[in-house]
């Protein structure tokens, strides 16, 4: 469209007559001539009359099909800033909803606000209330900044630039989102002609001249699919692709080369019948080479804007590459129009309900941010979660059904979770990405398939959640579960636990809550006080056996308090041979927690049979009366629990690979807990092995992982 092209209200009314009753276009009709008395003697920057600018609003909004309510308004939208016009006036005049819409599009242009970053929140925010009052307030906002952007020319300089700035890193990334590709495309070229004027005019001249030898081939190749197609009896409509001088532009800023990128020809194939789309694509892959891993079908998997498309490359005629993109009339439509796209229904009555439907979803990401900058977001991050989150880098996802997720990119199990739902979100226990387990704060990727274990009983996140969840939903709903939770019941939770924890461990509660104790197990913990222990114990962070850990593991070496722990035992079955007596109850210990291959010794307690050590523990000394001489049984029918120290520099995460590597030496892991040190984190695995070889092994294996530093066994 050519951008200083001034349609008159003859052609409003053209445009008009094609979709709307004659009843309709008389309400417009009288919107045109009230708003053409109101702005009587007003000017635009252009030198035109005034009316010329929200006439051709209203123009561009016929191309979509846009409702007679929203035309109507469109017509009207500067009154109320700009005239004396009042809302009382044009709800009287033409009703409510055209006034709720006029006043919504003159409410997003009144802001009033100093530093750039005010100016952006309030600005996101208009928008998003806009949105979720009626998502039709900001595509009338969008056609009005779609035309002043083509008559840019009249701004002073800084104008220009300040304008194109915020078309193209706000209104044309809304465009994007709610799909209406027709205006998005021309913001984002109109923007870059402003921001960059040179890069624009070296590529639309750089297409000028390539553009005989480009026609002539894709002419050619439209010819040549056309007649493949007719052979098959597919009905079908072809078509060149112009690429938009943005999407070049954005492909020559990643360090493409321009001739790579216009070799690159593009075609687009519109059929009646979805199973055509897939057809005419069998057909063409068979004629042409299709370049691996350029097919994407967005027809079983669709875009979360809605867009449906099948896209693929071949090496067409004298071996150009072709884009080409199949799709339906229907499809095409959605993927030029998007949310608007309801209007060219003419049988859907209620497109405006129906738009405002398929919005809530995209809004609950508005609200996200929305309530998280009412909690404590500085300015900076608010801008930055918007536009990363809301407006750009997104990664597509899919559940194990096939359903798409899209996320912001870096995005974790843990977003994904909240994103599907608040619920799936609080239950999460763990994440199975492409078959393998992953730790909480694996990166997700383009296309993983992501399945997430639940647990009904589990206690709900874990404050830490906050810190490696990337989007700021899951932060929100993570820190909601909180606020909604009583914290007291936690506290009461994990008291009860920690204390439970002390005496199955035989743990006296007041040496446990000694000054000197409790001191250290906060330090480790980095929590300021008893109740926050607790508290973080109740809502699963730490487990009460890791908090107990952390105070063992301090005072290894310190002997007088080891004492204060007494050994514990598992059944070993009939893994366990005691010398010169027949069969008899054994029990591992769990302070040294002897596994097949350690020398081990036996102690005769007094009721519940002998239990096993390790030669070397503590807790025993080799000589007296009750110990006995044992060995393991040559076969061993039982796996053996031991618990491993991991010490990991700089806060890294190995988890995954600490895991995987148990499953390859045949070590099973039982639990992982994390102490997170200023230096680094500790990770206490309790894992289960046949022998101590195998478990030697594994703990070879850890160490030569990059990022642990040491890896121990733990002897109590
Ligand atoms: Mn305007």
């Amino acid at each position: 469209m050519n951008a200083t092209e001034i349609h008159t209200f003859d052609e409003l009314l053209v445009a008009l007559k094609t979709y709307m009753t004659k009843n309709e276009i008389e309400i417009v009709t009288e919107a045109y001539y009230y708003a053409e008395k109101k702005h009587e003697n007003q000017y635009r920057k252009t030198g035109e009359d005034y009316i010329i600018h929200p006439l051709n609003v209203a123009y561009i909004l016929t191309s979509i099909f846009a409702d007679c309510e929203s035309i109507t308004a469109s017509i009207l939208h500067d009154t109320l800033e700009d005239t004396d016009a009042t809302k009382e006036e044009i709800i009287e005049k033409f009703g409510i909803t055209v006034a709720k819409l006029v006043d919504g599009v003159t409410k997003i242009n009144s802001i009033s606000v100093s530093t750039e970053n005010d100016y952006l929140i309030e600005y996101y925010k208009k928008i998003i209330v806009g949105i979720s009052e009626d998502v039709r307030v900001i595509i009338i906002k969008l056609a009005d900044r779609l035309h002043n952007m083509r008559t840019l020319y009249a701004l002073p300089l800084e104008k220009q630039k300040a304008n194109a700035k915020e078309t193209l890193e706000i209104l044309a990334p809304i465009a994007h989102r709610l799909g209406i590709y027709k205006i998005k495309s021309e913001l984002e070229d109109l923007s870059l002609r402003y921001l960059k004027p040179d890069a624009y005019f070296d590529i639309v001249e750089r297409l000028n001249t390539t553009k005989l030898e480009r026609e002539r081939v894709v002419e050619e190749m439209m010819d040549e699919v056309s007649k493949l197609l007719d052979a098959n009896n597919i009905k079908h409509e072809i078509k060149g692709r112009a690429k938009s001088i943005y999407s070049i532009y954005k492909k020559l800023d990643k360090g493409r080369n321009f001739n790579d990128i216009y070799d690159i020809l593009a075609i687009r194939i519109l059929v009646e019948k979805e199973q055509e789309c897939y057809w005419a694509l069998g057909l063409i892959h068979s004629k042409y080479k299709p370049i691996p891993k350029r097919f994407k079908d967005f027809i079983a998997m669709p875009k979360t804007n809605l867009y449906q498309t099948l896209h693929t490359t071949v090496f067409g005629l004298d071996g150009y590459l072709f884009e080409i993109q199949i799709r339906t009339y229907d499809m095409n439509e959605i993927a030029e129009n998007g949310i608007a796209s309801h209007w060219a229904y003419k049988e859907n009555k209620n497109a405006a309900v129906m738009m405002q439907n398929i919005t809530e979803q995209k809004l609950q990401f508005f609200k996200s941010i929305i309530e998280l900058n009412e909690e404590k977001l500085s300015s900076e991050e608010f801008v930055t979660s918007v536009k990363d989150e809301v407006l750009n880098n997104n990664i597509y996802v899919f559940t194990p059904k096939g359903d798409v997720i899209e996320l912001s990119k870096g995005s974790t199990p843990i977003d994904f979770a909240y994103k599907v739902h608040s619920e799936v979100g609080d239950h999460m226990t763990g994440a199975i990405v492409n078959n393998n387990i992953v730790p909480l704060s694996y990166e997700l990727n383009d296309s993983d398939i992501i399945k997430i274990i639940t647990n009904k009983t589990s206690n709900g996140p874990s404050r830490e959640w906050i810190n490696i969840a990337k989007t700021t939903q899951a932060k929100s709903k993570i820190k909601a579960f909180f606020n909604r939770t009583n914290k007291e019941e936690y506290i009461t939770k994990g008291k009860i636990s920690l204390e439970k924890e002390l005496r199955k461990n035989k743990l006296s509660i007041t040496d446990f809550n000694s000054n000197e104790n409790i001191k250290k197990v906060l330090d480790k913990m980095k929590l300021s006080d008893f109740e926050d222990l607790y508290f973080n114990i109740g809502n699963g962070k730490y487990s009460p056996i890791t908090v107990i850990n952390s105070l063992k593991n301090d005072t290894l070496s310190n002997t007088t308090k080891i004492e204060v722990i007494k050994p514990q035992y598992t059944s070993a079955d009939n893994d366990i041979i005691v010398d010169n007596i027949g069969n008899i109850q054994t029990r591992i210990a769990n302070c040294c927690s002897p596994v097949p291959g350690d020398d081990v010794i036996g102690y005769i307690t007094k009721n519940s049979g002998i239990s096993i050590h390790r030669k070397n523990c503590h807790h025993l000394s080799e000589e007296g009366e009750r110990v006995v001489s044992v060995s393991w049984n040559d076969t061993i029918k039982n796996k053996y629990y031991s618990e491993i120290v991991i010490y990991v520099k700089d806060n890294n995460n190995v988890v995954l690979d600490a895991v995987q590597l148990a499953t390859n030496n045949n070590i099973s892991i039982d639990s992982v807990n994390t102490i997170n040190k200023e230096d680094g984190i500790i990770y206490l695995l309790r894992v289960l092995t046949k022998n101590k070889e195998d478990l030697e092994k594994y703990m070879l294996a850890l160490e030569k992982i990059k990022n642990i530093s040491q890896v121990e066994r733990i002897l109590k």
